[in-house]
Order: C-alpha cells, then sequence, then structure tokens
C-alpha cells in the first residue's frame, strides 16, 4: 500500500489531515464541522475512555447522564457563562417537519415551533446544577462527585478533525462540595488525574497551570489545564479543570444545612476531556511515514505478518504464529496475526506503520528453520532478530521500552523548546523561527495579553503552577511583573 503522506516539513498542517483520514481515524462528513470517527480511531478512543474511566472512579466518581437538551431559561441564569457560550449555540427551534405545498420538499412545520427554545449542551453546568438542586439538602449529600460521558456541540467557526469539531465527545465531571477548600482541591486532583493519563497512558509530557482570565472557562472563577506541545511548535490544551466556586449554586439555589443546620451555598467543579487528545496524541509521535501510537493506546500491540511462497510454507508458519499469539495474549499483549492471503507482506508492513502498530513480527520459513522471529519496532523502526526462546519477554520489554522512548523523546523536544525572552524583538523572533512555548514577563493585564494576541497571535497558555517569583518588566509594556507566564501559538 502506498502511503504518499506528505511530509511534516513540508506542510505539516496538511499532513496532519492526510494522516487522520489515511490511518483511518476519521474523516469529514456531510455535516459542517462534525466527522465520523473510524472503527481505527474509535478503538483508540475507547481505551483513553477506559483508562479515564478508571482513573475517575479511583478517585471516587461515579458515572451519570444528563439531557443532551437544555431550555434557553437554564442557560441564561448564570450571566458569565451564557455570555462565553451565546455565539456557539447551536438551538432546537422546532419539534416537526412536514411536507411543503409542492408535494415533495420537507419542511419545518411553522405550527410546531417550541414555547421555549432548546439549547443542544455545550457543555452541561447548567441543567446538571438544575438537578443537583433536588440532590442536595444537607452537608451529608456533600461532596457529590460525578461525571458524564457524552456527546456537545460547540457551533465552532474553523473546525479540524478531532482538534476542534463542532460536535465532539468528551466526559464532564460536575462535583459539589461543602467547601471552597474541598472544591479547590478536587479541581486541582482532575488537573492532577489528566497530567498522569496524558503522561502515563499518551507518552505526552504536558505543563500544568492556570489560565488567565481571558482564557478562562466561562463561569468559572480558576481554569486549571495542561498544556502539551505539538511537533511543529505549537501548543495544545489538552484537558481543563474548573474551580467554579459558588456561581452555580447562587444560579440554581443550590444550598446544603451545614452541621450547625445553617443554610449555605454549595461549592462546585467542572472538568473534562475530549476527543481533542485524539489529535494531541497524532500530532505528538507521529511521523512522516504515518502514526506512531503508544502501546498503552494501540488496539494492536503486535502485529504478526506470515511470509510464504506455498500452503505448505503457510501452515508451517501459521502454526508458530498462533503459538506464540497464545503466549503473548495470556500476557494481556492484544495481537493480531494478519493471515490475509489478498495482500503481499509488503503492503501489510506499510499499512502497520502507516496504522502506527508499535512492533510488527515478520514470519517465513527462513526463520522457522533458525528458530528466530524478525521483530521491527515502529518508533525507531529498527529491526532485530530475536530467538524463539526469548521472544515473549523480549516483546514484553519492548513494548515498555517503546513507550518510555516515546515519552523521553516527546521531553525532550517540549523542554527544548521552552525558551525564556526578555525583549518583544526576541519574543516575536522566537516565535516566528522556532515556536514552542517563550516564557516571558507579563504585566498581568487582560489588555497586554489582548495586544500581544493581536499582533502575533500567540496566546498565554498558562500560569505554570510550579512558577518562581520573579520581579520584571513586561516584555511588551515594561510595566512590572511578579513572574513568566508561559506563551504561544495554539490549537
Ligand atoms: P472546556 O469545557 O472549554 O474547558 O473544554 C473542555 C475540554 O474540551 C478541553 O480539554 C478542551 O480542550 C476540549 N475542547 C473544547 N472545545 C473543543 C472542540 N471544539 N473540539 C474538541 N475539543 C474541544
Amino acid at each position: 500500500m502506498s502511503k504518499n503522506l506528505t511530509k511534516r516539513s513540508e506542510d505539516y498542517s496538511k499532513w496532519y489531515n492526510e494522516l487522520v483520514v489515511k490511518a483511518d481515524l476519521a474523516e469529514n462528513s456531510g455535516v459542517r464541522g462534525c466527522m465520523v470517527i473510524k472503527p481505527y480511531g474509535y478503538a483508540i478512543w475507547e481505551k483513553m475512555q477506559a483508562e479515564l474511566d478508571r482513573m475517575f472512579k479511583e478517585t471516587g466518581h461515579q458515572n451519570a447522564y444528563f439531557p443532551l437538551f437544555i431550555p434557553k431559561s437554564y442557560f441564561s441564569k448564570e450571566a458569565s457563562h451564557v455570555d462565553g457560550f451565546a455565539k456557539e449555540c447551536a438551538v432546537v427551534t422546532h419539534y416537526r417537519l412536514r411536507t411543503a405545498a409542492d408535494g415533495k420538499t420537507i419542511e419545518v412545520d411553522p405550527d410546531a415551533k417550541l414555547e421555549e427554545e432548546l439549547i443542544v449542551r455545550p457543555t452541561s453546568e447548567t441543567i446538571i446544577w438544575d438537578t443537583y438542586k433536588g440532590w442536595i439538602q444537607s452537608y451529608r449529600d456533600l461532596p457529590l462527585l460525578i461525571n458524564q460521558w457524552a456527546n456537545v456541540v460547540r457551533w465552532e467557526m474553523r473546525t479540524r478533525l478531532f482538534l476542534r469539531t463542532a460536535e465532539f465527545l468528551w466526559q464532564e465531571g460536575h462535583t459539589a462540595h461543602a467547601t471552597e477548600k474541598e472544591a479547590v482541591a478536587e479541581a486541582e486532583q482532575m488537573m492532577n488525574v489528566y497530567a498522569d493519563f496524558a503522561e502515563n497512558f499518551m507518552a505526552i509530557p504536558v505543563i500544568k497551570g492556570v489560565k488567565t482570565a481571558n482564557e478562562r472557562f466561562a463561569g468559572a472563577i480558576e481554569t486549571y489545564c495542561i498544556e502539551a506541545l505539538m511537533q511543529d511548535g505549537k501548543a495544545l490544551q489538552a484537558g481543563t479543570s474548573h474551580f467554579l466556586g459558588q456561581n452555580f449554586a447562587k444560579a440554581f439555589d443550590v444550598k446544603f444545612a451545614n452541621k450547625e443546620g445553617k443554610q449555605e451555598h454549595v461549592w462546585a467543579t467542572s472538568w473534562g476531556v475530549s476527543t481533542r487528545l485524539m489529535g494531541a496524541l497524532v500530532m505528538t509521535h507521529s511521523d512522516d511515514n504515518g502514526l506512531v501510537l503508544p502501546p498503552n493506546l494501540a488496539p494492536i500491540q503486535v502485529v504478526i505478518v506470515p511470509i510464504y511462497r506455498n500452503d505448505e510454507q503457510f501452515d508451517a508458519v501459521s502454526d508458530a504464529a498462533n503459538e506464540l499469539m497464545a503466549k503473548l495474549r495470556k500476557l494481556n499483549i492484544s495481537v493480531k496475526y494478519d493471515n490475509r492471503d489478498t495482500h503481499k507482506p509488503g503492503f501489510k508492513f506499510n499499512e502497520y506503520e502507516l496504522k502506527g502498530v508499535p512492533v510488527r513480527i515478520g514470519l517465513g520459513p527462513k526463520d522457522l528453520e533458525n528458530g528466530t522471529f524478525e521483530v521491527a519496532r515502529r518508533d525507531t523502526l529498527t529491526k532485530e532478530i530475536v530467538s524463539n526462546t526469548d521472544i515473549v519477554t523480549y516483546i514484553q520489554d519492548l513494548l515498555e521500552e517503546i513507550q518510555t522512548n516515546l515519552y523521553a523523546k516527546a521531553q525532550t523536544y517540549r523542554d527544548s523548546h521552552i525558551t525564556e525572552v526578555n525583549s518583544f524583538d526576541e519574543f516575536k523572533e522566537v516565535l516566528e523561527n522556532k515556536g514552542g512555548f517563550i516564557s516571558a514577563h507579563w504585566d498581568g493585564t487582560p489588555e497586554t495579553e489582548d495586544k500581544i494576541k493581536d499582533l502575533t497571535k500567540a496566546t498565554i497558555r498558562c500560569i505554570t503552577l510550579d512558577r518562581k517569583e520573579e520581579a520584571g518588566a513586561c516584555v511588551l509594556t515594561g510595566n512590572p511583573s511578579v513572574g513568566r507566564v508561559l506563551f504561544a501559538k495554539a490549537y
């Protein structure tokens, strides 16, 4: 199979779009801004879901499900929330179609207008807090730790497969607490869960921080985030966790009786990651030959490709392949034996390279004779001959090594793309020629942040949680600054 992928160095964005389609992850649909996630892509998403779900449950959360539609009146109850989302809402106004006067065309039935319009959820705080009102009466009902796996709709104008779609899949956690301290701890905990997941499961190093007021979630007091760096030097927000204060409790009148019997408003958090993580995965590890998947997320971790000239050889190779498969499966390694006789080995090699299968084993009569396997790894594109007796532990260790290697490689790239600058000229120069995160002083005002964005397209990705206090002068205005923040162009 011929790959014909555009090279990253030629046109990174084209490379990405082609790869997502050619590796069978997703494709554009007939609906503007909405994608079809194909089985191979969905299998990776399911692996992400399974691990995140496990982590959420381990930290005490339970899953539930809330309606797709939100009455407009709910939406308007929290002023800054509605302000932030109003521009990208899909609204249901009617509930019926009818045949038009020409007897053929279908049109909206004007008599079927909804009394109150419904918003297709862009996020569920409002419907959930309206529900929580009935669930929370006393401190004994708290904390309430709920997660929902769902789809949401945000009418994005410029969309890209996985990175920004009008409809996307995600999970949204919505928790309720008796105290501010507990809610802040929860928001921080979930940012840490996301960071742990990104680093240990997706092999993507991330920077933890808080957003500036400009970039904060509409309705939040504080937005925690994890930021990753893609191979083209652009940043990607990989997950967010919000401390919502009492904003939603006040908007929906959710109070609880504390231990002294006094009524208090409940404290809230919400947190989410989406199918955007699929984009992060592709753009962090993949190369000009195709996808590179960390073993923890690969639907197929090992593929065995038979090499044979006749039926007799095929049978002998298949026996050895089946034996190896059984041993690997016992170790929970997902392995596929590609015995299709409709495609040549070369075609298959190419296909698995394109699809990022971490380990490929070639097996032919020569190998049977020598008691060996030819093992190729996707991350380094190198091959080793491994003896029959060592093969199982070799594969097991190799999968771990690939996972570690991918993280290390991404980390080296990321760390070498955090540049401190001390003047605006330097800022522009680094942004233009090197990219990555730029660590610079900022005077703390939204006006300066906006101005820098207008001039350079770079935004403040975050104020890192571990930032040092350091007196300095803002790169743009020269006004005093208490510490550096990270700027970057972002997806
Ligand atoms: P938010 O509710 O805005 O904090 O977003 C929650 C998560 O969804 C974050 O990880 C975002 O990066 C991600 N996200 C936001 N908008 C989109 C979109 N249009 N497509 C895919 N993911 C998105």
